[in-house]
């Protein structure tokens, strides 16, 4: 059976007013059924206009000039806009970086729920209680605002699962709650689609995270996958120098007594077909060769980088400034 999820070469450019943004540059990723992604960048790197290009969610007006995304072997992009919102509503879920916000806040959350799940023949307290809300009769009672965003994450997780989708899209579900709610969120979140055999792609920037709940790791820098391959293995030794600059500069990985490094220079914001590799104006471990010539993916230790010069260790890769802790 062919993959789940086919992203391949796709460019997007967002148009506004002034200018074009080239927000994905040639991004390729693949995921098969049931497994789980963490997809990490620094802000800017692409992770919600790829989760979004899926669900061919972008607003008007944004452009994919080259580029395939398949779900279940149909091409996203084609399709036209019925079987959009079919596939959305059959194989699609999504978990808002901002879910009390995605809600509405004129109605009871019974009442979107039952609008959201109309087709479904769910029972909305049976719903919660699976993201071990404990009293539910009285949740669906209340509006957004009357509900902490601890809560409204485990509305939107089961909102999201309802339907038991062959694909969720988590846009960093967790960002601002406190840690003890993020894990039992995310905790949830990964329980509910391993017993689905749902798929995940998790946009983050949380590696630990990442690397407790995913299996697999997609690292991007300006709107491609520049390494992508077992969490274990990319974590544990990065080939990508961004992957290195990246882990170098996590706060939760920098032991006590060590310094806090962080990625000299600036993400980029593309506006065209950029030339060479676009990391290398921040790469130390840069040739000649990087600043001239696209890097096209290869195989390098079991997984796809996107690099002239592929290798190195949390400890010699560049990560240029250094600042106490
Ligand atoms: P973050 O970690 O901050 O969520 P991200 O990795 O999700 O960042 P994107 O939101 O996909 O990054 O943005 C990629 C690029 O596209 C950025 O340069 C961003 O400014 C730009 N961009 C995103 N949305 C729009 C939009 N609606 N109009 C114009 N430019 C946009
Ligand atoms: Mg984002």
């Amino acid at each position: 059976t062919p993959p789940l999820l086919v992203i391949d070469d796709v460019v997007t450019e967002y148009r506004t007013a002034t200018r074009v943004v080239r927000a994905l540059d040639g991004a390729s990723l693949t995921a098969g059924r049931g497994e789980t992604v963490g997809i990490v960048g620094e802000s800017g790197s692409g992770k919600s206009t790829l989760g979004l290009l899926t669900g061919r969610l972008l607003p008007s007006g944004t452009r994919c000039p080259r580029g395939r995304v398949l779900v279940d072997g149909e091409s996203v992009l084609d399709l036209p806009p019925d079987r959009v919102a079919r596939l959305r509503r059959e194989r699609l879920a999504f978990v808002p970086q901002d879910p009390i916000g995605a809600l509405d806040p004129t109605l009871r959350i019974g009442r979107q729920l039952r609008l959201a799940l109309r087709d479904t023949p769910a029972d909305l307290a049976a719903l919660l209680e699976q993201v071990r809300i404990r009293d539910p009769e009285h949740v669906l009672r209340l509006y957004p605002h009357q509900i902490s965003g601890g809560m409204a994450q485990r509305v939107a997780v089961a909102m999201a699962m309802a339907r038991k989708p062959a694909l969720l899209i988590a846009d960093e579900p967790t960002a601002a709650l406190d840690s003890q709610v993020r894990e039992e969120v995310l905790r949830l979140l990964f329980t509910l689609a391993a017993e689905n055999g749902t798929t995940v792609l998790w946009l983050s920037h949380d590696l630990g995270g990442v690397a407790r709940w995913c299996a697999r790791i997609a690292v991007m820098y300006g709107g491609r996958v520049v390494e992508d391959g077992s969490t274990a293995d990319v974590l544990s030794a990065p080939q990508h120098p961004y992957t290195g600059a990246l882990l170098a500069a996590d706060p939760a990985r920098a032991k006590g007594g060590t310094r806090l490094l962080t990625i000299g220079g600036t993400p980029p914001v593309l506006t065209d077909d950029p030339q060479g590799c676009v990391f290398a104006p921040r790469c130390d471990s840069a040739g000649d060769d990087c600043p001239a010539v696209r890097p096209a993916p290869r195989t390098v230790a079991g997984r796809t980088v996107l690099c002239h010069h592929p290798g190195g260790t949390p400890e010699t890769v560049p990560a240029r400034k250094e600042s106490a802790r």
